[in-house]
């Protein structure tokens, strides 16, 4: 099998790269002025950040995709909206599925990356024929929580940096997934919702196949209550889901407070209109394009990869 290593040398830089190469300049300006060791300043950190993204970029060239619409017959511009009627028995399914295979076990994140990275890289090269090794670093803090505060997680794109922002419990493997399939080179948050729940499903771990279900039937209620949290709440609440996993769900729509659901929205339409921008669906990608991948795939004619995979 052949074998590609991404260096991913910024993820293991003690600081964030990308906070450094974003707010050194703005910090050197502040105390330094635009004075020459303030330049100095600015130009070692974007240095840094550049030398690691080149890097990356270089062994990148020789890795092969996953072509979505070959091996799952369904991609971003090709899915098949899943009826209502569908989207509620799935979710009745999921709660009862997800009842009886609970587990609490909760792995330290450190070494729940390992293992979801192994898992990942093995479900990808078991379509392309290829490892892309990656780093399994995540960090807690950067700047971009305080920028996107809705968001779980995150994954600078040119550096693979990732960040955790918020304890998730049961869906944190889907969560550290969808941001090591970005680290993989996969951008569009399709691909990242798609790659993560296949290979965490079929992994055979538990708290894996947990995750990836809790996610799915996440995604299911979001649609189903049409992004209102009040309806969300309500649904969780008369899905039968054991104590454990109603907490979860739950958890997951808190009330936000009044400042954070305003720079919440206004953030939210920014980030909709970039993805838009760039060849995606919209936020809808994470919610409705997901579960709608799942239901063309489950269906489709033309699939290379098992249609079994598609599995609830
Ligand atoms: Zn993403």
């Amino acid at each position: 099998m052949e074998n590609i290593r991404i260096p991913n040398d910024a993820t293991y830089s003690p600081i964030s790269l990308t906070d450094v190469a974003v707010a050194a300049p703005i910090a050197a300006r502040l105390l330094l002025g635009a004075t020459l060791p303030g330049r100095v300043i600015q130009a070692a950190a974007l240095g840094l950040y550049a030398g690691s993204v080149a890097k990356d970029w270089n062994a990148r060239k020789g890795v092969r995709r996953v072509d979505f619409v070959a091996e799952f017959g369904s991609d971003v511009d090709r899915l098949d909206a899943q009826p209502v009627a569908l989207r509620r028995e799935e979710v009745a399914r999921l709660g009862h599925l997800l009842n009886e295979g609970w587990t609490p076990e909760r792995p330290d994140r450190a070494e729940l990356a390992v293992r979801i990275n192994e898992v990942l890289t093995d479900y990808i090269a078991g379509i392309t024929g290829q490892r892309v090794e990656t780093s399994s670093e995540i960090r807690n803090v950067t700047l971009a929580s305080l920028v996107f505060p809705f968001a779980m997680g995150a994954c600078d794109m040119l550096s693979g940096d990732v960040a955790i922002f918020k304890d998730t419990g049961i869906f944190e493997p889907h969560v550290i997934a969808h941001e090591f399939v970005h680290r993989k080179g996969y951008w569009k948050e399709l691909h990242a919702q798609a790659l993560s729940y296949l290979a965490c499903r079929g992994s055979g771990d538990p708290v894996l196949v947990q995750a990836a279900r809790a996610e799915r039937m996440h995604r299911q209620l979001r649609v189903l209550s049409r992004e209102d949290p009040e309806a969300f709440r309500e649904a969780v609440d008369h899905a039968g889901l054991r104590d454990e996993l109603k907490d979860a769900f739950r958890a997951l729509r808190p009330d936000p407070g009044a400042v954070a659901s305003v720079v919440g929205s206004g953030m939210k339409q920014v980030y909709d209109m970039r993805l838009k921008m760039t060849g995606q669906n919209g936020l809808s990608d994470y919610d409705e394009g997901f579960t709608n991948f799942l239901y063309t795939f489950e269906r489709s004619p033309s699939a290379r990869q098992p249609r079994s995979q598609a599995a609830l």
